[in-house]
């Protein structure tokens, strides 16, 4: 059955479009099950009926012409329970309706199952048989269960492709169907979409044998060609402004694609019978470890460069011709998988929408796209994220969905809302200098998260005290190796520099989770329980010592630095992190550097910190609240799983205490404690943490403004007893409605989402 099962899927995913996959569904299951006929039933969204799409055993003539209502017939009755309906005789059956131009007054045995993707029911798969004596017996009514299940996603990914290219079920036009997703950053964008495939990766290249080495000849000769173009090309283009010496090292790429170089030994390796791209990955990785190993800096550099070449070489091995991207003014990046230096590659100002198949609303790359203002949609899941190049996209990102090729009407909606938004945007500018202070003069210090330098210049200009997280990861992930302490030096100093004299808190290197460092991978089965955070540089203090130093000598002269620990998950952590902290501190001191001791935090984002926040107080400076990542452990929910994300809510009733609790026993220490989390900077979430006694609220530059003028329209006292209300619920969906009506009551409507989805509200103007 596996094996059926296996090739079935296998033929279906290979399929041309959705009539070809059904086709086949439909032919290979009656073969197997040895039945008369199968048949499959899509519900149109567009009229909501059940439209006969492909049969083996009835009238072909009937495909597209039969339909039935939502809850019409045998078939409405299995996609509106949700369950298999097996009957003996099915025409007994009261909601038995017959089709005369179908022919199946023949059959009276009926086995239906729903088929479901992501609790949506897509269709109805039915097989029938001519015989009453014939029940299907449960095994039967089981492989169709499976096969059904397994078909889901790929009927919802055919769908779609349909469905982007403006086509319903039918083959009639659609337009507007949007593709929903999960919310990465809010706003509206309307551009082109620009698809992008991560850069290719030699480490998870496997090793093959071949049996046409000419064949593997002739494709690694095409890509050497190719590359050496590529290089010539850009050289050419940036000859008039960089210096000979800078010029050379294309001359230095060039001479490593020679034949008798790098290119000659591949060739050798094929022809012992290795496929190219395995004989790359061998000879590259013989080359990068041999150059890393000398002494002479200069040579330990070019392995950088051979990483690179082998990587320009596989993305052509792989992918044939290598795309070379234009953007255009107004691009939306659309990716499988978003990756930061995505992001940078897009020429500065260009940049107006992200897509991302894979990834939640608190991914990383999501968080990013928020500070840098972007407006995004992830976690779509079901999209042919090829078909998207090219096309016009509108992306919500506060709904979490976007549409292709769009009517005028759906156009102009959403260029109002972008207008509106921007008309508020400004409004705001005059808080820049405003204190965050409640009407009973409670005062809040408003902090930004920054990662980019980008993200500081918005910052200062939306009016910030000071850096409340600035992940240092950042900076790490968009290298090709580790930065050198001079280089982590001016991207810290920079930071610094730009707020001072307000405090900067720089977090220790974060990597690990969904924050991967393409030259230091880390592969666990379970990243998030795994090696992240302190628990990566305290196993590698020569990172976190370097680290540790390029911070303390980038604060020489300005003393803002307060340094913060992530993932914090037991004391001895903080003491061993402190311990090298004051060794790094007294070696710099020595060197003749004018420097203050800085003040150290720690992260509470671990359940097991929040019971011992005491402990750790007593031994720190300051508290910060990562409420991303203690949400997700508390929650038990991956913040990174697209399909998990309606179960990921950062007010449900379990995180408030939490927050409620550290921010007690935090000032029944006397220590200050705030929060950098994403919570910090949602209108809603703000003036909750707020009434709990957060002494600080960091957030992206974004939200600032917006959390600034509800603070500043609300007393105290009134926050608190909106929190005391809320303490009483107990659904995250309760609480978080009870927020938003407190907010619309108190005149801050517009910074909820648009309350209408498009298609109500474009709807709603062509009636008018
Ligand atoms: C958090 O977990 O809330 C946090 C601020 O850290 P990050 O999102 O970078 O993991
Ligand atoms: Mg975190």
């Amino acid at each position: 059955m596996l094996s059926i099962l296996r090739s079935l899927v296998q033929e279906v995913n290979s399929a041309r479009d959705l009539q070809e996959a059904l086709d086949i569904i439909v032919s290979r299951v009656q073969k197997a099950m040895g039945t008369e006929v199968c048949s499959v039933y899509l519900l149109d969204p567009a009229s909501n009926r059940y439209i006969l799409m492909a049969t083996e055993g009835l009238y072909r003539k009937a495909v597209g012409q039969v339909s039935l209502a939502y809850s019409e017939g045998l078939v409405g009755l299995v996609g509106s329970r949700e369950e298999p309906i097996n009957l003996e005789d099915a025409p007994s059956h009261p909601r038995y309706r017959y089709f005369p131009e179908t022919g199946e007054e023949r059959f009276r045995s009926f086995l239906g199952v729903p088929i479901i993707h992501h609790r949506r029911v897509l269709g109805v798969l039915v097989v029938q048989q001519r015989e009453s004596s014939r029940c299907f017996d449960e095994g039967e009514e089981a492989f169709l269960v499976t096969v059904s299940a397994q078909l889901a996603g790929v009927i919802a990914h055919s769908e779609a492709t349909g469905a982007i290219s403006g086509l319903s079920l039918t083959g009639e036009e659609a337009h507007d169907v949007s593709f929903n997703g999960v919310p990465g950053a809010p706003g509206v964008a309307i551009g082109s979409g620009v698809v992008v495939y991560p850069s290719a990766d030699l480490d998870v290249v496997p090793e093959k044998p071949t049996d046409d080495i000419d064949q593997e000849l002739a494709l690694f000769g095409a890509s050497v060609k190719a590359v050496r173009e590529d290089i010539e090309r850009v050289a050419k283009r940036l000859a008039s402004q960089l210096r000979p010496e800078e010029q050379a090292l294309f001359d230095v790429y060039l001479r490593m694609l020679g034949d008798d170089a790098m290119p000659g030994e591949v060739a050798n390796k094929i022809r012992e019978g290795i496929w190219a791209q395995g004989a790359l990955k061998q000879v590259v990785q013989q080359y990068i470890r041999h150059f890393e190993m000398m002494d002479d800096h200069y040579l330990q550099e070019r392995a950088v460069d051979i990483r690179d070449l082998g990587r320009r070489l596989l993305s052509h091995l792989q992918e044939g011709e290598q795309k070379h991207l234009n953007y255009p003014e107004r691009t939306v990046l659309v990716s499988e998988e978003l990756t930061p230096a995505m992001l940078g590659e897009v020429p500065k100002g260009q940049l107006i929408g992200l897509v991302s198949v894979k990834g939640s609303s608190n991914s990383h790359v999501a968080i990013l796209a928020r500070a840098m203002g972007v407006p995004t949609v992830m976690g779509l899941v079901d999209i042919p994220v090829n078909q998207l190049d090219g096309k016009e996209l509108i992306v919500d990102g506060f709904e979490g969905q976007i549409f292709a090729s769009p009517s005028s009407d759906l156009r102009s909606y959403y260029q109002a809302i972008c207008d509106e938004e921007d008309e508020l945007i400004r409004g705001l500018e005059v808080l820049k200098d405003k204190p965050c202070e409640t009407t009973d003069h409670h005062r809040v210090s408003l902090l930004v998260n920054t990662g980019l330098m980008t993200d500081v210049v918005r910052s200062l200009s939306h009016g910030a005290e000071g850096i409340g997280l600035y992940r240092t990861e950042v900076p790490f992930m968009i290298k090709d190796r580790f930065p050198s302490e001079q280089e982590q030096r001016e991207y810290y100093r920079e930071q610094l520099e730009a707020f001072a004299p307000s405090p900067v808190t720089m977090r220790t290197l974060d990597i690990g989770g969904d924050k991967a460092l393409t030259y230091f991978p880390i592969k666990e089965e379970n990243p998030f329980l795994g090696w992240r955070g302190i628990r990566v540089t305290l196993d590698h203090p020569e990172i976190f010592l370097v680290q540790v130093r390029a911070m303390l000598k980038a604060s020489e002269g300005l003393n803002n630095l307060q340094i913060m620990l992530p993932m914090i998950s037991n004391i001895s952590e903080v003491e061993e992190s402190l311990h090298l902290i004051y060794r790094v501190y007294h070696e710099v001191r020595e060197e003749g550097y004018d420097i203050h001791m800085p003040k150290v935090g720690v992260m509470i984002e671990i359940p097991a910190a929040v019971y011992q926040i005491r402990e750790l107080a007593d031994r720190v400076d300051f508290l910060s609240v990562g409420s991303n990542d203690l949400t997700q452990y508390l929650l038990a929910v991956d913040r990174n799983n697209p399909r998990v994300a309606q179960l990921y809510h950062s007010y449900h009733p379990a995180v408030l205490q939490a927050l409620v609790r550290i921010a007690q026993d935090a000032h029944s220490v006397g220590k200050p404690v705030g929060i950098c989390g994403e919570l910090a900077g949602d209108p809603g979430g703000a003036l909750l943490l707020m009434a709990m006694g957060y002494d600080s609220l960091s957030m992206n530059a974004a939200s600032l403004p917006k959390v600034k003028s509800v603070i500043r329209s609300v007393s105290r006292e009134w926050a608190v007893q909106l929190l005391e209300d809320v303490l009483l619920l107990d659904s995250p969906h309760v609480i978080k409605s009870c927020v938003d009506l407190a907010l619309r009551n108190a005149g801050f409507g517009r910074y909820l989402r648009p309350g209408k989805s498009a298609a109500t509200a474009v709807s709603e103007a062509a009636v008018s």
